[in-house]
């Protein structure tokens, strides 16, 4: 198994140092045919605006988006989640369009630009899992064939999953929990076996 993780633009050092721990490999991707052969692609977080520029001058765009309809696993945290989005509330960035939802970026205005928050997730045993949020956005549309995966106590939904897609409005790199990591390669794993 070889999973890719967008490496323009982000923390995408703390998802390799993950998926290094769990035994898999990596693959830094910053061009187009660094995407071939990959059973899965993370999207970091950042700066969408700055990735969503750069994954335009990189002629990355059409290969990941060709990726995640050919049935590959695609996860998104946090800039990554607002690039995997159907709409944004703003112009700027351009969405690669890869999921049915509505995404709004800095939901949590300056007061609380970060947070840390417990979350029960179903698909996961106890204990909850520790979520930290940076500048997050937040899920305000959900589609039809989306399944909710976690949400905030107010019920916003911050962890979504359609299929071979997922995105969380978090950091799970930034923690030393790995069961974000897991369920996303158990995915890969899943589809793997499945159509191409
Ligand atoms: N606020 C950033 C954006 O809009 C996302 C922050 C993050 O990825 N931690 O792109």
């Amino acid at each position: 198994m070889k999973i890719g993780v967008l490496a323009i633009q982000g923390d995408f050092f703390e998802h390799i140092a993950i998926l290094s721990k769990l035994g898999v490999d990596s693959q830094e991707v910053r061009l187009p045919a660094e995407l071939e052969g990959l059973d899965g692609l993370i999207i970091p977080g950042g700066e969408s605006t700055t990735l969503s520029r750069l994954m335009s001058m990189y002629n990355l765009r059409e290969p990941v988006a060709q990726m995640a309809q050919h049935h590959k696993t695609v996860w998104g945290t946090c800039a990554g989640m607002i690039m995997m989005a159907h709409e944004i509330t703003e112009e700027d960035p351009i969405p690669l369009q890869l999921m049915d939802i509505g995404v709004q970026r800095n939901a949590f205005g300056r007061q609380v630009d970060s947070f840390e928050q417990d979350l029960e997730i179903t698909q996961f045993n106890s204990p909850p899992f520790h979520a930290i949020f940076i500048r997050a956005p937040v899920i305000i549309r959900v589609g039809d064939g989306v399944q909710v995966l976690a949400e905030l106590p107010d019920g916003r939904p911050v962890a979504v999953q359609q299929g071979n897609l997922l995105v969380t409005s978090f950091h799970p790199e930034l923690t030393n929990d790995t069961r974000f990591h897991q369920y996303f390669l158990d995915l890969a794993a899943t589809q793997a076996t499945g159509p191409d």
